[in-house]
């Protein structure tokens, strides 16, 4: 068959299905930063993407879709709970966010994702041209380059994480960790979210396997990778633009009558995920209406937590503690008509979410570990007149651009409580000295930069590295 010279892997393919007007089953380009990232790339150079349609059992035939060939890999009911629920997501996630929750071993898990993983790497082999770059994503795949190394030497490979990259001695709890530390080596190029992720790395291969390090670039068994960062950005033309439209700044007014048109509007924006640190930011909301700092006439919270993950426990029971301490907060400080939390576990689509940072005076974002965190950038896109307060987490990767946030240890219950309070009381003034560095950057740093940094560093003639 053909083969192409850029390919894409990721555990999703960029689509899903969708049912059109006339009652047939269609595909529609899914939503998220990546996607809208790497489309027109992939477009302009007729690339594949393999990754996962979202269902167990068969998987469709590849196909087109808006100019891009579109690879299925089949996953078995048992390998989405092997690979996926267990090994990426009861495993690896919570072990790379520090294990703020406790990670789960379990030894069926790791076949699983082994098999998965190679599965992915034999449809690389066969679809990538000589010499094709292949863009390996996320902590799912993580097999996949020493695999694909080993398949087809000939292909230059790069591979991104999404999350953050653990220290060395968490790291180290992991029972695949060789393998891991060797899947991710068969890279020429590993890129990271944060520049603490791509130091963690380089100290871990010279503890585990003795690489030797300079200037970048890691020397090892099998060759030589280099390991950068680069911090994964937005649309922000297409934010900004979002925020202009005049139904959506309508939307965002509506939004605060039906609120009771109070003074401080405090945001969050979460999928429901232990890492996003939701309790800790209800409990000092919560503390913060008790003492009287906050008025629970004036002041209103809106929490959108996206369901998520929803089979594993540790989100259930999640679920079931964020879901008590809203009921306890609105129980003691509401009224009738007059919610203090409105909690929605519920997901929106960009226009929704446009009007809801359009309407809130702070944003909330505070998460125990986040790799980056999306939302903190969509606020400041969207916020065009340069007003508003972003409250913005240590812990978060977007604390390494957007300095001049109000910055704070979700950890600490008192510096959480006045970093908000704080944030609620600043003037106009204040914000707009805060927000303008902020959107400014984003305005240099968005996410066609970031793709074609990575690819310009990977050697892709057709994205020169930027000077
Ligand atoms: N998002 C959305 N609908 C919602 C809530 C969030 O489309 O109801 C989007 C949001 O705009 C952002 C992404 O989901 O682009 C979340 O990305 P982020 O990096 O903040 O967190 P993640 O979920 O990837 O951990």
């Amino acid at each position: 068959g053909h083969r192409y010279d850029l390919v894409v892997l990721a555990n999703r393919l960029p689509v899903d299905q969708a049912t059109d007007p006339d009652g047939q089953a269609c595909w529609r380009r899914s939503p998220g930063g990546l996607v809208t990232a790497l489309h027109p790339i992939m477009q302009s150079r007729a690339g594949a993407w393999i990754g996962w349609h979202g269902r167990p059992g068969a998987a469709p035939k590849p196909f087109n879709h808006d100019g891009i060939r579109l690879h299925p890999i089949e996953l078995s009911a048992e390998e989405v709970d092997g690979y996926y629920e267990g090994q990426s997501n009861a495993t690896i996630w919570p072990l790379y966010h520090d294990a703020v929750e406790q990670p789960v071993f379990d030894r069926r898990w790791r076949q699983a994702y082994h098999s998965v993983n190679h599965r992915f790497a034999a449809a690389a082999a066969q679809l990538a041209a000589p010499g094709a770059l292949v863009w390996v994503h996320d902590y799912h795949l993580q097999l996949v380059p020493g695999m694909l190394r080993k398949l087809r030497p000939d292909l230059r490979i790069g591979f991104f994480l999404h999350i953050p990259f653990p220290p060395v001695e968490l790291f180290c709890q992991l029972p695949m960790r060789d393998d891991i530390m060797r899947g991710l080596l068969g890279s020429d190029l590993v890129g990271f979210q944060h520049p603490q992720g791509t130091t963690n790395f380089a100290r871990l291969a010279a503890h585990l396997l003795d690489a030797e390090l300079a200037d970048g670039v890691i020397k090892h068994e099998s060759g030589v990778t280099a390991a950068a960062t680069f911090p994964i950005s937005i649309d922000v033309a297409g934010q900004q633009q979002l925020a202009t439209e005049p139904p959506i700044r309508a939307r965002a007014d509506e939004i605060r009558r039906e609120l009771g048109s109070p003074r401080t509007l405090i945001l969050g924006v979460d999928r429901l995920d232990y890492t996003k640190g939701i309790e800790h930011r209800l409990t000092a909301y919560g503390e913060l209406l008790a003492d009287g700092r906050l008025d629970p006439a004036q002041t209103v919270m809106v929490q959108v937590a996206v369901p998520s993950r929803q089979r594993l426990d540790q989100y259930q029971s999640l679920r079931e503690r964020v879901e008590t301490t809203v009921s306890r907060i609105n129980g003691r400080h509401a009224g009738i008509g007059k919610l203090c939390v409105h909690y929605l576990h519920q997901s929106y689509d960009r226009e929704e979410l446009a009007a809801l940072y359009l309407a809130a005076d702070v944003m909330a974002v505070t998460p125990l570990r986040d790799g980056m965190n999306l939302v903190a950038k969509e606020y400041v896109a969207t916020r065009t007149d340069g007003t508003g307060a972003l409250v913005l987490s240590e812990f978060a990767g977007a604390a390494a651009e957007l300095r001049q946030a109000w910055m704070v240890n979700p950890h600490n219950l008192e510096a959480l409580k006045d970093t908000l309070a704080e944030a609620a009381a600043a003037d106009v003034a204040e914000q707009r000295r805060r927000m303008e560095p902020m959107r400014s950057h984003l305005r240099r740093y968005d996410v066609n930069r970031w793709a074609a940094a990575f690819l310009g560093q990977l050697g892709d003639p057709a994205s020169p590295e930027p000077s």
